[in-house]
């Protein structure tokens, strides 16, 4: 029997929905300030899961209680290094009462899994695990490395990614699937995002003199009347896709005082804002930054006697794209058509992802294709096809199978 066909035939549709249910049943909502609400249980059970099938396994500890989980096949030192990659963080199930099904109760109903994180994402994750345990069941000899990374803190900081990315085995990695839910369409691009953390700064003084103070209000309220110029401003800086939206500039958070009690004759002395800038491929973190600072800089001029600076919370996470010649691209195009029988779809991902990190740290081409509706993440009653779930593990499969030719 040829490999791929062996290998395919070892996915086993039953096991891949008990696994996903397993470990949506596991909650991983993480609340900082509560040691028990972190990713550690969920990290656990991959560990062990992991072992039992003889991956070789490294746990990297990331934070307390948060530690990345790789899963290794493949001989040390072989390359090219293919890294299967999810998040074990979910977002909070809100108000429990608000569910059909209970948020961690893994309902399977009419072929879909319910529940928090069933599509984000866990059911990429267990594809992920069950793609590599087919391929080891196999026998085949890679060429090269499978590594399916459980990581932390997606949903947050995208710490686990940034941490891998400073690991001897991250700076090995060749390429990567981000198994987020995208419906198994093959994204090559991924919206950029920057949060623009915007202080001004005036004057104190009383409301009834304001002529001996400087209101960073009138600044602020400025720069958000100014948005639509600097969205304008990017669209014309970026390039236009077909897969994303055009980049966007939306104001977030606005607050003032800052410091002190809220009154109403008092000009307070600083005061916040928060820019959600989103991107499309095109511009470096200088060209994006300089037109921020232009849009700071007429505000302040809107103003006399106030400045206005301004720093992204978490760094620039720039857009990202890959070519359809990369090697990674080929290999998944061919797999989708021989695990499933249909062509390839293509898409697009809104937002930004681990593969962000991935792609902007080590350079390493990624494509962010899984299992899960791209609209259900974070909503009530968030669930995942099983149908699709099946796909995903196959077209992992396949794609590994391409990738590291054996
Ligand atoms: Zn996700």
């Amino acid at each position: 029997m040829p490999t791929l066909t062996r290998a395919l035939s070892l996915v086993d549709a039953d096991e891949l929905v008990a696994l996903t249910r397993d470990l949506v049943r596991i909650p991983s909502v993480v609340r900082p300030g509560d040691p028990d609400a972190n990713e550690a249980a969920v990290a656990a059970y991959v560990e062990r899961w992991m072992r039992g099938q003889g991956f070789e396994v490294e746990v990297q500890a990331v934070a307390s209680g948060r530690p990345n989980v790789l899963g290794v096949l493949g001989e040390r030192g072989a390359t090219p290094t293919l890294l299967l990659e999810g998040h074990t963080d979910v977002v909070t199930e809100g108000d429990p009462a608000a569910w059909t099904h209970p948020p961690f109760g893994a309902d399977l109903v009419d072929g879909k899994i319910y529940g928090r994180g069933a599509a984000d994402m866990k059911a990429g994750l267990a594809a992920a695990m069950i793609a590599a345990a087919a391929i080891k069941r196999s026998g085949v000899r890679l060429g090269g490395r499978l590594i399916v990374g459980a990581l932390v803190d997606e949903e947050g900081d995208m710490l686990g990614a940034k941490h891998l990315c400073t690991t001897p085995l991250g700076r090995e990695l060749s390429a990567a699937i981000v198994c987020e839910p995208e419906q198994n369409e093959l994204c090559l691009e991924q919206r950029g995002v920057v949060w623009a953390r915007v202080t001004a700064r005036g004057r104190m003084a009383h409301g009834a003199m304001p002529e001996a103070g400087a209101n960073p209000i009138t600044a602020l309220a400025a720069l958000v009347a100014d948005a639509p110029r600097l969205e304008r401003r990017l669209r014309a800086l970026c390039t236009r896709s077909r897969y994303l939206r055009p980049p966007t500039v939306t104001p977030t958070v606005i607050a003032a005082p800052v410091a002190g009690v809220p009154q109403s004759n008092v000009i307070p002395a600083a005061a916040h804002a928060t820019l959600d800038v989103r991107l499309t491929p095109g511009p470096d973190a200088a060209a994006v930054a300089k037109e921020i600072d232009e849009a700071c800089r007429r505000a302040a001029d809107r103003a006399a006697g106030v400045t206005i600076d301004w720093a992204p919370i978490n760094g620039f996470r720039l857009a990202t794209r890959v070519e359809r010649t990369e090697p990674l691209v080929r290999a998944m195009v061919g797999a989708v058509r021989r695990a499933t029988g249909r062509p390839a779809r293509w898409g697009g991902v809104p937002g930004s992802t681990d593969g962000t990190i991935l792609r902007m740290e080590l350079g390493i081409p990624i494509v962010t294709c899984g299992p899960g509706g791209r609209l259900i993440p974070h909503q009530v009653d968030e669930h995942v096809d099983v149908a699709e779930l099946v796909d995903a593990a196959r077209i992992y499969v396949a794609a590994a199978l391409a990738y590291l030719k054996p």
